[in-house]
């Protein structure tokens, strides 16, 4: 513990944010642990009930504690909310099958997670405090939590974007039980614009939210079913997520490659080409992803999104 800045919320959060900038995060900030705007309740209630999520039913598990921190770790009263950039800097040339910019490099939830539990480590070593990390691991509202921190806002696009860094971003939480200096929340920048909703290949974009079910990346990543005909005849070249609604962003003209080495794609992901990724083998693809966030869709997976790309185009 650090007696000199231990006690001084201002000192304490300061530092917190300075070694989360060491740590390779590009924005942090900081929320009060409250219970969730009833605004954003109702809508995620709305968004629920008329199905919008599709096959993630673990959306609508835990309900309480997806509306309250304070249910999911007791006593906790800050929220401290991080963003790591993924752009890659070398990227697929367009007449490649296509994967969410996200799923380059390797598995973001183990980076996530080592470097936020390193941040709790050092917010122990200033304080006397007990935290949480997650990141995509518990049912936590991560974008209307960073918005709250002030580091970004939740776009018509549902992704959250950075004033100055668009939208390339992943996001983690450090749940702290200690008092912090919290920031502003920050407001909505989308003004008028709609380039993100007239970008959806799938018209998933609606005024009452993302409709996962016509959505290309939910399709193509979580979905456990078959791809939908009419999915597959808008795919295009897209075998694994979809980044339409984020390369559409104006905002995205700030973005910067990322420099850390865990997130760059392989030379041999770089290489693949259509006729590569149809003679996909299951040892080859454990090659390709080992250590991937693309093992989510599995072998099986990715061979159904690759048959119905084709198929989608006549092939
Ligand atoms: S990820 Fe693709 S399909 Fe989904 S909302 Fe964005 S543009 Fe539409
Ligand atoms: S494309 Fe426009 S409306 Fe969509 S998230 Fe970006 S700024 Fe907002």
């Amino acid at each position: 513990m650090n007696p000199a800045i231990a006690h001084d919320r201002a000192a304490l959060t300061q530092a917190l944010k300075k070694q989360a900038m060491e740590l390779g995060f590009t924005a942090c900030g900081v929320a009060k642990a409250n219970a969730v705007a009833a605004l954003h309740a109702n809508a995620l209630s709305h968004w629920i009930g008329n199905g919008r999520h599709a096959g993630m039913d673990y959306m609508a598990r835990h309900r309480d504690k997806r509306l309250d921190p304070r249910l999911l770790m007791e006593g906790c009263r800050s929220i401290v909310c991080v963003a790591m950039n993924y752009y890659p800097a070398e990227r697929l040339g367009s007449t490649q099958l296509q994967f969410a910019y996200y799923a380059y490099g390797k598995d973001y939830h183990e980076l996530m997670r080592t470097k936020l539990n390193e941040l709790l480590a050092y917010a122990q070593g200033l304080a006397p405090a007990h935290g949480r990390a997650f990141c995509d691991t518990a049912p936590v509202l991560e974008r209307y939590w960073a918005q709250q921190a002030g580091i970004g806002w939740a776009g018509r696009n549902t992704q959250l974007i950075l004033p100055k860094g668009g939208s390339y971003f992943f996001l983690g939480e450090l749940f702290l039980d200690i008092e912090l200096d919290y920031d502003t929340p920050m407001l909505s920048r989308c003004g008028t614009c709609r380039a993100c909703i007239d970008a959806c290949p799938m018209q998933a974009i609606t005024a009452a939210g993302l409709d996962a079910n016509r959505c290309l990346s939910y399709l193509t990543i979580e979905n456990k079913g078959s791809i939908p005909p009419k999915a597959a005849c808008r795919m295009g070249n897209r075998i694994y997520g979809c980044d339409e609604c984020q390369k559409a962003c104006p905002w995205n003209r700030f973005a910067q490659p990322t420099a850390i080495r865990e997130l760059q794609p392989s030379e041999a992901f770089l290489r693949m080409t259509p006729g590569n990724w149809a003679q996909l083998t299951e040892s080859t693809y454990r090659t390709l992803f080992r250590q991937s966030a693309v093992k989510r869709a599995k072998y099986q997976g990715l061979m159904r999104n690759i048959a119905a790309c084709r198929k989608g185009k006549g092939e």
